[in-house]
């Protein structure tokens, strides 16, 4: 693992640092900021910068004996709570140990830091047991929470923090470091970076992955659906087969590109398309909740309710006309 931090992080990261040079280090952090863009690396970063016993130049050194364990994933003082499922709950028999982790003397004579992510995935039970670390932290312990939904936490939680927000990358920023890290070229890595939003980690993924053949059917079956040749119960059966997540970010792009257009310039109408995109983000929040909701049935709600916004908003005649 990299021990150094992402470009876009550099203003950041050397704020931060100052804190550890300082003294001034707070018990507990929460970085928060949009998904995919480096925030739990950047936790990472700063755990291995803490516990290193020789950094060099504002960065863990990489050769100690504290960041080979580090790096090794076998450090006895760093703790990393992540949820056992990628969008399930953390729990609170997962808490437990890192009250007793917080309360003991760190085995190699330094800090002992804990990294929570996604913060937001702690249950409530979770969090009143995170609460009582929080209140009374041990000397030298750093509790680093990562979130992408920081409403979604307990306020008395996020009160203890200090709050660091992470930003997004500057498009030329995202995209340089894109070509560095994917070895494919400018134009490619600009798409990529487009498709993701601006997210560089997803942009990532996604040149790795096969997801721009996934946007491909997306948008072909799309263009079906608006036009009229496909029902609404296919559709959602085909949509079933896709990486759901990434394809809700896909169909709000797909609509801001409808508010965009002239389309619906001037239109009052606009405000239908708008609450649709509230819909769709709570739509998303339940997707990545750990109620497990029918992708099916989530699938034909979200696809009859674009049907319905097209059909009141006139969309429909004209996105067909359009193409
Ligand atoms: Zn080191």
């Amino acid at each position: 693992m990299t021990h150094s931090y992402y470009p876009w992080q550099n203003r950041h990261w050397q704020e931060v640092n100052s804190w550890i040079e300082t003294g001034r280090l707070p018990h507990s952090l929460m970085l928060w900021g949009s998904s995919e863009i480096g925030k739990l690396d950047f936790a990472k970063v700063l755990a291995q910068r803490v516990l290193c016993s020789s950094p060099v130049e504002s960065v863990a050194c990489g050769q100690c004996k504290q960041c080979q364990l580090f790096t090794a994933g076998s450090h006895p003082d760093f703790m990393l709570l992540v949820p056992e499922e990628e969008g399930k709950a953390i729990k609170v028999d997962a808490i437990r140990p890192l009250a007793e982790f917080a309360g003991k003397t760190a085995s190699q004579g330094g800090w002992r830091v804990i990294i929570v992510a996604p913060a937001e995935a702690m249950n409530t039970n979770s969090a009143n047991a995170l609460l009582k670390t929080l209140e009374e932290p041990g000397d030298q312990v750093l509790i680093v929470l990562v979130s992408h939904q920081p409403n979604r936490i307990l306020p008395t939680i996020r009160s203890r923090c200090r709050l660091v927000s992470l930003p997004m990358p500057e498009t030329a920023t995202g995209c340089e470091w894109l070509q560095k890290a994917s070895g494919k070229d400018m134009a490619t890595c600009a798409a990529a970076l487009d498709q993701a939003g601006g997210k560089p980690l997803r942009g990532l993924r996604i040149i790795e992955s096969d997801l721009q053949e996934r946007y491909r059917e997306f948008t072909e079956l799309m263009d079906r659906l608006e036009n009229g040749q496909e029902t609404i119960l296919n559709a959602a059966r085909s949509m079933v087969m896709l990486p759901h997540l990434d394809m809700v970010d896909a169909l709000q792009r797909r609509i801001y590109g409808y508010v965009r257009s002239p389309l619906l310039q001037g239109q009052a109408k606009a405000e239908w398309v708008f609450r649709y995109l509230e819909k769709l983000s709570q739509v998303k929040r339940r997707l990545q909740s750990s109620s497990n909701p029918n992708p099916q049935l989530v699938w034909e709600e979200v696809l009859m309710d674009w049907k319905s916004v097209l059909d009141l908003a006139g969309l429909n005649t004209q996105v067909r006309d359009a193409q």
